[in-house]
């Protein structure tokens, strides 16, 4: 071992004397001559060639003073403005992201330095390039959506990942999927909060034993002042039920007492034509008798999916939740059933409300 360490003192000595006679003392890098990869190498800082005459190449520069060819070391900018960084070794950094004193960059196929900010696409591989003209690595807000990018910087697609303790999947496009119910595929059990401030419903999945951190889709919902808070276990539900007014709610699933998830209003037992349009449209705020009002394709999503006994906690808070609060489409007074009913599609069809996007024509639909 001494031996060892005695023969690398040396050979670090040796190569440090080279260095000195060929760059003079000022420019001596011992961190980087104590590197492995930089015995036998001679080289050259940006700073040494702009205190020297040189002859240059792309990358090597000879030394007018001593006709030396050295390589280059650490950033180089070409005179076109372009930027480089060599390696200790000499090697230039190409086609790659490539972290220097902390900070990630990316290296095209050449070597220039990335620096227009946006998205990148490099050997198939998607990097975004922030601002200061570094790659961001971790999650990441950009635009309206949120991203995952490896140490590498190499952005998440079709693949899971953890932030903020919670368990978030990252799509083929690479965004964040609010909306996970498919890529999970049905669960034997979930958990679901009721946020009273935000009116906003999360449904959670189990993640092994970290519990439920999966968030699998959020709902807008309309609570109530008299919405209880705390921790109950689902006990019954029913297709259609009488509410208060009287009025007809659908796919009602029951929390506690006389407090359930229903879908809005209906002014018909058994009528989901017949859709209290202006309650609906009032989503999102707080204004039920004490129940949890949905769409009506969420309610009927708990209704189907939550099998009784299923944990409900309601709570009151600013916090925003894993995913944003879902958006209500104002209905207009015509529209007298709810757009999210999947009984009544056929309805939005009919009317060309557009509920269910631009449809295509029959004749048409074979080339899809
Ligand atoms: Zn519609």
């Amino acid at each position: 071992m001494k031996n060892e360490i005695k023969r690398i003192i040396i050979s670090i000595g040796m190569m440090l004397s080279g260095i000195i006679f060929i760059l003079g003392v000022n420019n001596v890098d011992t961190n980087a001559a104590l590197e492995k990869g930089d015995r036998q190498q001679e080289l050259v800082t940006e700073k040494t060639m702009k205190a020297e005459k040189t002859v240059e190449t792309a990358n090597t520069i000879k030394m007018a003073s001593t006709g030396k060819v050295v390589k280059r070391k650490g950033w180089y900018t070409a005179k076109s403005g372009r930027k480089y960084y060599y390696k200790s070794d000499g090697t230039p950094v190409k086609n790659r992201s490539y972290r220097i004193n902390g900070n990630l960059y990316l290296f095209s196929k050449s070597g220039i330095l990335c620096t227009n900010p946006g998205f990148k696409t490099l050997n198939g591989k998607k990097y975004y390039l922030k601002k200061n003209g570094t790659l961001a690595v971790g999650y990441l807000k950009i635009g309206d959506d949120y991203y995952y990018f490896s140490k590498t910087g190499v952005m998440y697609r079709d693949r899971w990942a953890y932030a903020r303790g919670y368990k978030f999947y990252f799509g083929k496009d690479g965004k964040r999927l609010t909306d996970v119910d498919e890529v999970l595929g049905k669960r034997s059990s979930y958990y679901i909060t009721v946020n009273k401030n935000t009116n906003i419903v999360t449904v959670y999945a189990q993640d092994g034993n970290k519990g439920y951190t999966i968030p699998v889709k959020s709902f807008v919902c309309s609570t109530g002042d008299s919405t209880p808070l705390g921790t109950f276990y689902t006990p019954y539900r029913y297709r259609w039920l009488t509410l208060v007014g009287p009025c007809w709610g659908q796919w009602c699933t029951q929390i506690y007492g006389n407090y359930l998830f229903h879908s809005v209003c209906y002014n018909s037992w058994n009528d989901n034509n017949s859709l209290d349009v202006a309650e609906y449209n009032k989503l999102g705020t707080t204004c039920s008798h004490g129940c949890i009002r949905l769409k009506a394709g969420d309610a009927k999503w708990i209704y189907d999916n939550c099998a009784l006994n299923t944990k409900v906690t309601i709570f009151s808070s600013n916090e925003k939740g894993p995913f944003p609060k879902p958006t209500v489409e104002q209905l207009t007074e015509g529209h007298t059933w709810d757009p999210t009913d999947p009984d009544m599609k056929y309805k939005c069809k009919q009317s060309g409300c557009n509920h269910y996007g631009k449809l295509v024509p029959c004749d048409m639909q074979h080339l899809y």
